[in-house]
């Protein structure tokens, strides 16, 4: 027997026998599924063998409206469900605005556990997983999506984002011209035939995506390592690029160009070779 709330219930995202059991029953049972394409978890819930009792759409342009008429429905002591098209709803999907407005109006809300993207590939990436930053799709325009990646340079969490077929390229090629050094994780069609999953520096994957277009087909979650720390500043390259450098010129000079070159914060980098630069002789 359900309560009376929503559930907000995650869907597979890719392959359907990535579904709990507890996520069926409860879409088994709801008097409502608000769902965010009707059309496209039909298909879903065709698979599964479920017929809603009422199947609502809810979607970016409709949540305020559709909250109102949830809250009616939670009046009534009736159960409802919400999912999106894939994964967990509200993460890059609609239900926020229904979530924030049940919840104000004190209606229960109960949330699921199951797929989503971006835990998915945060747990394969092999990146640290201590502490990470959701930031969803990166801007558009050119301006503003530099201005997000500048923001990772000195990052001390990993950043994962989603990202399309038709903007791979361009968001990568855009973090190596930014932070060509720093390591990059795309997992590429999770939990699908095609599921992939690449490792390697951003210029680098820059080239490696370019080099077959077969690589930027699908659906993407991309992942931007955190700033070296500072630990691993000083490593033996880049004291030999110091010392050599320095031979021709300042340490501070020296320090610009193999903070660009290595992609490291310059001003750690700076601190931390005055404490060495007797080696350096
Ligand atoms: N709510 C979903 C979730 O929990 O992951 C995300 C919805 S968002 C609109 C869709 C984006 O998620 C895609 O453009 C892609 O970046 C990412 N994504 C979804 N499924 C994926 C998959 N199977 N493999 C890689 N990325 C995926």
């Amino acid at each position: 027997m359900l309560e009376n709330a929503l559930y907000i219930v995650p869907t597979p995202i890719g392959n359907l026998l990535d579904i709990t059991k507890r996520a069926i029953e409860v879409l088994q049972q709801v008097d409502v599924i608000a769902a965010e394409d009707t059309r496209h978890s039909k298909i879903l819930l065709d698979n599964l063998g479920i017929t809603p009792k009422k199947l609502i759409a809810c979607h970016d342009h409709n949540e305020e409206q559709k909250a109102q008429l949830f809250a009616n429905i939670l009046q009534e002591g009736k159960a409802i469900a919400l999912i999106s098209d894939a994964g967990t709803p509200l993460i890059s999907d609609p239900g926020f605005k229904v979530v924030r407005y049940l919840s104000n109006c004190n209606y229960k809300v109960i949330a699921l556990p199951g797929p989503c993207a971006a835990i998915t590939a945060l747990s394969v990436s092999a990146l640290a997983t201590d502490s990470f930053h959701f930031m969803g799709f990166l801007p558009v325009k050119e301006q503003e999506l530099n201005k997000t990646l500048q923001t990772l340079i000195n990052k001390d969490c990993v950043s994962i984002f989603y990202e399309s077929p038709r903007r791979i390229l361009t968001t990568v090629k855009a973090i190596a011209a930014i932070m060509p050094q720093r390591e990059l994780v795309i997992c590429r069609e999770l939990t699908k035939t095609f599921e992939s999953v690449y490792r390697y520096n951003a210029a680098d994957m820059y080239e490696f995506l370019q080099a077959d277009e077969m690589r930027q087909k699908g659906e993407f979650v991309l992942i931007v390592d955190k700033a070296p720390n500072k630990e691993q500043v000083l490593d033996d390259k880049i004291i030999l690029s110091l010392k050599l450098l320095q031979e021709k010129m300042s340490l501070k000079d020296a320090c610009k160009i193999v903070s660009t070159i290595f992609d490291i914060n310059k001003n750690i980098l700076y601190k931390e070779a005055l404490a060495l630069k007797d080696n350096f002789n």
